[in-house]
Formats: C-alpha cells, sequence, structure tokens
C-alpha cells in the first residue's frame, strides 16, 4: 500500500478547509459514533477471539468510554473551538486579543494492543474533534480488533480524511518516514523512543503515552478492606494488562498480613477463573512466558498457578519481595502483584522516585499529611488517593504520563489541545495611537516608555 499517496490525498482534503467546519466536525463524530454502535457485536466478538476479554469488560473499559469522548465533543466543541478572547496590555491599546484554535493537520495515531478500541480510538475522535485529519495504526497484536477497527473507519470514511492502516511493524515504519504534522502514540517506551527519533527528523510534536512501575502504596491509617477491594479489582482486571494498574504494593509494614489476607478474600471473591466473564487471558505466548518467569515459587503468599493452553496466569500475590528482584526490573504488565514494605513513608516515597517516573501513583491513607507529601514529593503521571485506575474515567482530568511514562495528555479537552495550535491573534485599531514607539527617540519619550511597560 502506498502511504504517501493517502498522506497527500489527506493534505489535500485539509487545505480544502473543509474540516475546519465545526458542523463537519460534529456530523464526522456522530457518523461514527453510529458506525461503532452498528459495529458493536462485532467489536465484542473480534476482542473476545483475541484475548478472551468479555462483553462487560469490553463495554465498561472501552466501547462506553469511546462513546462518551464523542458525546463529550458533540456537547462541547462549539465552545472548544470557539475564539478565547484574553485580556490585552497597556502597551497594546487600543487593540483586543484572542486565541484561535487551529487543527495541527495531517495526524498519525498509533494505538496499544491491550484496550484496542479506547487506545485508537479516543485520540482519533480528539484529532477530529480538532478539526484534522488522520491516518490511524491500531496495534496488529489484537488483530481481531484492529481488522474491526479497520472496518469501521475505512467503510464509513473516504481515505483522504480518515483512514486505518491494518499492518505491524513493516507497515508503520514506512509510515513514520512521512511528514505528519501530529503523531499521536501509545506504547511501550522503548518503541516511544523510536516514534519520538522518526518525528524529530520533521520536527513533528508528539504525544507518547507510555508506561512504566505504578506504585500503590498502602498507610497504616488506611481502610485496609477498602484499599484490598479496589486494588485487586484495578490489577487484576484485563488480567493486569492495563497501563495504570497497580504494578506493585508498598505496604507499611505493620499492616501487611491484614493487607494480604484481605487481597486473597477478595481475589477469591471475584472468581477469576480461566474462560470466566471476569478474568481475560493473557494476549500471546511471548508475554505468557515472560510473565510466568517472574513468578518466584519461594514468595507466593497466593495463586501462581497457570495453564499454557489457555494462557491463563491465576492472580499471583508475591510477598518478600525486595527491590532487587527481577519482577521489580520491568514494568509486570500481567496478574502477578508484588508487595513490598515500608517502617518509614517518607522512605517509601524516596524510593519511589529513586526510580523511573511512573505513569501513576496510587496513595490509601486516612492522613492528610501522608497525601500532601504523597501529592508534593514524587513525579508520577496521574493517580489517586484512596483509589485506584479511576482517574482516567474523569474526561476533566487530563490523562498522561511525564519522564518515562510519556510526555503530553489527552481526554476531553485536553485531548482537543493536544491536536490544535493554539493560535495568538492581537487586533488594533487604526487610531488613538501615540507616537512613543516611533523615532525618533528623545529622553521624554524613553520616561514614559518606562512607566508604560
Ligand atoms: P508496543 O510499544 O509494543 O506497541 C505499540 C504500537 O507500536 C503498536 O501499534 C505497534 O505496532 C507499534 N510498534 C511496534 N514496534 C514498532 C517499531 N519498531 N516501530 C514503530 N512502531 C512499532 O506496546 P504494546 O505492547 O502494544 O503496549 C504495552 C505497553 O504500552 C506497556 O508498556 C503499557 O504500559 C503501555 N501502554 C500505555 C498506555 C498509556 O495510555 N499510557 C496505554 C496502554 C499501554
Amino acid at each position: 500500500m502506498n502511504f504517501q499517496e493517502i498522506l497527500n490525498e489527506q493534505k489535500e482534503f485539509f487545505n480544502s478547509q473543509k474540516t475546519k467546519n465545526v458542523k463537519f466536525r460534529k456530523r464526522a463524530l456522530q457518523q461514527l459514533k453510529e458506525a461503532i454502535l452498528k459495529n458493536e457485536d462485532l467489536m465484542y466478538e473480534a476482542i473476545y477471539k483475541d484475548f478472551g476479554k468479555s462483553k462487560f469488560d469490553t463495554f465498561t473499559t472501552e466501547i462506553s468510554f469511546v462513546l462518551k469522548e464523542i458525546e463529550f465533543y458533540l456537547k462541547n466543541l462549539t465552545s472548544l473551538s470557539s475564539p478565547k478572547k484574553v485580556r490585552t496590555n497597556l502597551a497594546n491599546q487600543l487593540g483586543s486579543s484572542k486565541i484561535y484554535s487551529e487543527p495541527l493537520g495531517n495526524t498519525l495515531v498509533i494505538g496499544a494492543w491491550n484496550y484496542p478500541y479506547q487506545l485508537s480510538l479516543s485520540p482519533l475522535i480528539a484529532a477530529v474533534a480538532a478539526g484534522n485529519t488522520c491516518i490511524l495504526k491500531p496495534s496488529e497484536v489484537a488483530e481481531n480488533s484492529m481488522k474491526a477497527m479497520a472496518k469501521i473507519i475505512n467503510e464509513n470514511f473516504p481515505r483522504e480524511y480518515l483512514f486505518a492502516v491494518e499492518g505491524g511493524v513493516e507497515e508503520i515504519t514506512g509510515i513514520l518516514e512521512l511528514k505528519f504534522d501530529k503523531i499521536f502514540f501509545t506504547g511501550s517506551t522503548k518503541v516511544g523512543k523510536i516514534v519520538y527519533e522518526a518525528a524529530a527528523k520533521n520536527l513533528t510534536p508528539v504525544t507518547l503515552e507510555l508506561g512504566g512501575k505504578s506504585p500503590a502504596i498502602v498507610a497504616a491509617s488506611a481502610n485496609l478492606e477498602v484499599a484490598a477491594r479496589r486494588i485487586v479489582w484495578g490489577k487484576f482486571l484485563n488480567a493486569g494488562q492495563t497501563c495504570v494498574a497497580p504494578d506493585y504494593i508498598l505496604v507499611d509494614e505493620r499492616v501487611k498480613d491484614s493487607l494480604v489476607t484481605s487481597l486473597k478474600k477478595y481475589i477469591q471473591k471475584f472468581s477469576y477463573k480461566a474462560d470466566s466473564e471476569q478474568y481475560t487471558q493473557i494476549i500471546n505466548e511471548k508475554n505468557f512466558e515472560r510473565l510466568i518467569k517472574m513468578i518466584d515459587p519461594e514468595n507466593v503468599f497466593y495463586g501462581g498457578n497457570f495453564d499454557a493452553k489457555k494462557r491463563f496466569i491465576e492472580p499471583t500475590i508475591l510477598q518478600n519481595v525486595t527491590w532487587e528482584d527481577s519482577v521489580m526490573q520491568e514494568e509486570i504488565f500481567g496478574p502477578i502483584l508484588p508487595v513490598l514494605t515500608y517502617k518509614n513513608f517518607n522512605e517509601a516515597l524516596l524510593q519511589i522516585s529513586k526510580h523511573e517516573k511512573p505513569l501513576a501513583a496510587y496513595l490509601f491513607t486516612n492522613n492528610s499529611e501522608e497525601k500532601d507529601l504523597f501529592t508534593s514529593r514524587i513525579s508520577f503521571g496521574g493517580g489517586c488517593i484512596n483509589d485506584v485506575v479511576m482517574h482516567l474515567s474523569n474526561d476533566h482530568l487530563p490523562f498522561g504520563g511525564v519522564g518515562n511514562s510519556g510526555i503530553g495528555n489527552y481526554h476531553g479537552k485536553f485531548g482537543f489541545d493536544t491536536f490544535s495550535h493554539q493560535k495568538a491573534i492581537l487586533e488594533r485599531a487604526t487610531w488613538g495611537e501615540p507616537e512613543l514607539k516611533y523615532p525618533p527617540y528623545s529622553e521624554k519619550k524613553l520616561s514614559w516608555i518606562k512607566r508604560i511597560l
């Protein structure tokens, strides 16, 4: 497939000015919503084939999410895209100042496999809302979901506006050589660096939504039942294959035994079994093999069983884990939960800040001083106090990483801004202007200017 040709068509289409019309964008969003609803069953079937993800989880964590983003823009697009009047300083009187959000142009969105619909379609929706064209490259690892998205996009939109690529590393490597006005990437830090390097050659702005090891700290004052229930849900959702899942627990040593007992209770209550509605398969053999190597039988407090044929790994809690263990050397991205202990809260924060900045961090506590220390001392993309994962479901909050976990953010208004350029316009009146700035200069003019500036 000739991707340069498709991009050329998209450049021409963008230059036709059609996508700048807010009504056109709203119609496109509405059309996408209808296409998703029409193909909802296909989407459920495809993702189930890819990694056994249930209809319940697919609706709650993917389809409802994408539809909510569309609704947000349908409701707010007129105000988001209107010029914003701002104050004008004294030196520019008589004048008025406005900020215009203009689309960046021709965009490329690269998705990850773990929430294939949400992570590909949400950025595409933001790109459309902001008035761009888009080439979408979903992850080939969730192959059936990729095909479902390609069908939805390519059957409902002309390729000079929106186009979804079915392909893998070879295709994306070729596409990355082209000159886009914006690249939005979700995936690993390793591939994020490849994308960043390719983008730099064309000075293309990027948003990188990456990963990392996200801690959940459980302090002595925490409500341990609530902490255990929420951590178990957030960790084992999608069998731990969630970028913002708690990667590991750091718990005050005084409450560690009670916490792990409660964790075990909720794992059993939630009934995570192979082939069950509430549990997902590991995406492929490669990841399955990588994960089971992380289970040190000596440290297993709960779980540890697996079934290679079904790519099933039981929710597993590891205890007596240290920072030097292999499970602490890379993002886990699977249903294995190491528990580390701390004696002193500040020391726990210090340990986290000695490592790369995580995408998310969570704290369970009732102590307001600890809440302040957590939010002010350690750097991470975003997170929750007394919950996990849910911050990304609030579209009034930006979602993104920092440092090794990413660059930039999206969701709601932030997605619109990510795909827009803020153009500054000062309009001056053609009368009422003092002579002050014009030559010939004089001491008197300078003294007036000093007062004004
Ligand atoms: P990945 O980096 O392997 O793949 C992501 C995308 O990059 C895919 O579309 C893939 O086709 C493409 N790709 C792969 N190799 C490439 C190459 N050499 N050059 C160019 N493109 C290439 O990531 P993944 O396995 O799909 O996802 C897992 C990782 O993504 C985890 O680290 C996870 O934390 C992170 N993640 C982050 C978020 C977030 O929102 N921040 C969301 C989901 C996943």
